[in-house]
């Protein structure tokens, strides 16, 4: 039999390490597949990703900036996806309906819990950023149960509408930067886009105590500010997002082929992949 086909559409697209994740959870238990990372122009999305399922796709990955789109395009869509507004992961279901899933949020769990140790049951959590990436992760954090779930974004008013979106979920509450002076976190989750050009929002170093542990969604061959910065106001411990990368990948491959691949030798792989381009 030929090999099933699958991709990740996105823009930009080039540095994807998806193709090479799941080529290797493929390699783990001999299945067949093909897997590539296609630059979508902008506003092209959906007629792109109608003619992938047409010509027989079996599954499509969805990265930045087409997760809303995404979400907007599948006949149906988990509750997850739905609260989110924003899916990452589609196939098509015995009748050709589109299924639209958003694995984003299990993979930072599953990143944290599992392979880091830490606890999000109990926890004072704080998510910086109020756009797609703390969207999708928002309703995985609260079904784990922690003690309070705090927002804060440079636009305030984008935190206090989230936290309305999410309250029914549990003890959340939104606000700006500035609204941190004062308060201590267990756990703080960086979703803001700021480390991709190597800034960190500007936050009050009080808010992290000896037991802090710091997770920046953003990843690369070094440290990142974030990291820097945790790590320097004396947290606890501190995390990048390559295990969140590679978790969502396995949620999304668990979906599309009902097997659930090892991990940890993947995060191993990719990052060295990393090291070896910087
Ligand atoms: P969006 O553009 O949707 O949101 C960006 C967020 O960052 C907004 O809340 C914005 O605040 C905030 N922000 C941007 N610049 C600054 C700054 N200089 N100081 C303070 N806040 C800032 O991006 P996404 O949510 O889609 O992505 C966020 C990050 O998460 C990206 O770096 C992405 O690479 C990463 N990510 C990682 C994943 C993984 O698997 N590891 C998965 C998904 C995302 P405002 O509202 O005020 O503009």
């Amino acid at each position: 039999s030929s090999a099933r086909k699958f991709a990740v559409y996105g823009n930009p697209i080039k540095h994807s390490k998806s193709p090479i994740i799941h080529t290797a959870f493929a390699a783990q238990f001999g299945h067949r597949i093909e897997y590539r990372a296609v630059r979508v122009e902008l506003g092209d999305f959906e007629r792109s990703a109608r003619a992938f399922f047409e010509r027989g796709g079996a599954g499509l990955n969805v990265t930045v900036p087409f997760k809303p789109e995404a979400a907007a395009f599948a006949d149906r869509l988990s509750e997850r996806a739905r609260r989110a507004g924003a899916a990452n992961t589609l196939h098509p279901a015995a009748d050709g309906a589109i299924l639209g899933d958003n694995t984003d949020g299990l993979g930072l769990v599953r990143d944290m819990v599992v392979n880091l140790g830490w606890a999000v049951q109990g926890a004072r959590v704080l998510v910086l950023g109020a756009g797609g990436a703390a969207r999708g992760v928002l309703e995985p954090l609260l079904l784990e149960r922690p003690h309070s779930l705090y927002i804060a974004n440079r636009t305030a008013s984008k935190a206090g509408e989230l936290a309305g979106i999410f309250g029914e979920l549990g003890d959340v509450a939104g606000g700006g930067l500035e609204d941190l002076e004062g308060r201590a976190f267990d756990l703080v989750i960086n979703a803001t886009s700021a480390g991709l050009s190597g800034e960190v929002p500007p936050l009050p170093p009080a808010m992290l105590t000896e037991r802090s542990c710091c997770y920046d969604m953003v990843y690369g061959a070094e440290p990142t500010a974030f990291m820097r910065w945790a790590a320097q106001h004396a947290a606890w411990a501190v995390a990048d997002g390559l295990g969140m990368l590679v978790e969502q990948a396995a949620e999304s491959y668990y979906r599309w082929h009902q097997a659930r691949p090892e991990t940890g030798p993947v995060i191993r792989q990719v990052r060295e992949v990393l090291a070896a381009a910087a």
